[in-house]
């Protein structure tokens, strides 16, 4: 993603608001101080897919509190320690990384997620060829319980851990830990089943615990969290948003981080019986006003959004609907028979328009069938990022 400092003579951009990631940051932090009250918790913030769209680098100063950042690739491992980043960072699949990259002293701390017997086998050859790295790292087992994609299965959990263990011996990690990842965490009962089945796995086994995602932070069932020795992951609601259905971030008490705007560029007054829009599939009721906006699909909104969705038009964010379907580069608004906006006006798809009203990104992802993640993560480099 680019990161531009200027807004967009016609658009379209994403404000992105470094002051709302610290804000839910806390609110995080505040309620696992409530949940956790045998000792503190640790949190991995989860910074996957340029850090959910907000970009990577414009993200990590908002999250210098955070325990550790959580990252899918060896590249972001690389470019977060050249920013400047020294705590623990999470690397979510030690798949396709060569044992030896795994040496490099600048890593820093390193926490490796062992998925299955053959990254168990790397990280073993590592120790055998070079003795113990100089990088300092930590893996964590993966229990595949539910989610069932990833991870190993109960059988083999205990045996694979103990090789961990031994690994810990010899000085090759410096600990070892157990890691799940929920699959149904929006249902309390199924989420307090595969707590139930992960904490029979671990049994007794020594180590760490990482668990959690927003949507099991979202829910009323506090976390089971192992006091003093507990590393807890999220994501989604650091960016403002609330990851079960019926309830908003902003109603949780967050601050949504992204608002995509855009601006008019026509407003075309048409009659009763005209079409607008490809396929003829908006057909004006009455006379009105159709406003066009510069963003489209390739800016990486959903298509089908213009069904049932909404936006923000002008500073005080009058909601209206769209007309028609959303082609590459633009899109349609219905702004009614009365509207006094004009070409230059700014358009928020969503988050929060310039007088502060709000259309949260959960409520246009159920519009259009989707969530808030994909939403974000599926906006393309076309859209820049701006500092709000
Ligand atoms: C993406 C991811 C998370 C964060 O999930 P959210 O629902 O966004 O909080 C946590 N753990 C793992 C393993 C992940 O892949």
């Amino acid at each position: 993603m680019t990161i531009a400092t200027q807004l967009p003579r016609t658009g379209p951009w994403a404000a992105i608001d470094r002051s709302a990631i610290s804000h839910n940051f806390s609110w995080l932090k505040q309620r696992l101080r409530q949940e956790a009250a045998g000792g503190p918790v640790r949190i991995w913030a989860v910074v996957k897919a340029d850090a959910y769209g907000h970009g990577l680098s414009e993200t990590m100063p908002a999250l210098q509190n955070a325990d550790g950042l959580a990252v899918t690739t060896l590249g972001d491992v690389l470019r977060l320690r050249r920013e400047g980043w020294q705590r623990p960072i999470l690397l979510l699949t030690t798949c396709g990384v060569n044992a030896e990259e795994f040496r490099a002293p600048s890593l820093g701390e390193l926490h490796l997620v062992i998925d299955d017997i053959a990254q168990l086998a790397k990280l073993e050859r590592l120790s055998h060829r070079f003795g113990a790295p100089r990088s300092r790292l930590h893996a964590w087992l993966r229990y595949a319980g539910r989610l069932g994609n990833l991870g190993l299965d109960e059988q083999e959990y205990t045996p694979a851990f103990e090789r961990l263990l031994a690994l810990k011996a010899r000085g090759v990690i410096i600990e070892a830990g157990h890691l799940h990842h929920y699959a149904t965490a929006e249902d309390p009962e199924a989420l307090r089943l595969e707590r139930e089945e992960f904490a029979r796995v671990v049994g007794q086994l020594p180590g760490p615990r990482s668990t959690g995602n927003s949507a099991a932070l979202c829910g009323e069932l506090p976390e089971p969290i192992v006091p003093g020795q507990h590393w807890l992951r999220c994501g989604l609601l650091l960016y403002g948003a609330s990851a079960v259905p019926g309830i908003t971030g902003v109603e949780l008490g967050l601050r949504p981080s992204m608002s995509v705007h855009s601006r008019l560029v026509a407003v075309r007054r048409i009659r009763a019986g005209q079409s607008v829009g490809y396929g003829d599939t908006f057909r004006a009721a009455h006379d009105t006003c159709i406003g066009t906006v510069c963003i489209g699909y390739s800016h990486g909104l959903p298509r089908q959004l213009w069904e049932n969705g909404q936006a923000l038009v002008g500073s005080d964010g009058r909601a209206v609907s769209f007309a028609g379907r959303i082609a590459m580069d633009c899109l349609s608004l219905d702004l009614g028979p009365d509207a006094s906006e004009q070409a230059g006006d700014i358009v928020t798809l969503w988050g929060q328009a310039p007088g502060g009203k709000t259309l949260p990104v959960e409520t246009v992802a159920a519009s259009c069938g989707t969530i808030a993640a994909e939403l974000f993560t599926g906006l393309t480099p076309r859209l820049p990022l701006i500092p709000a």
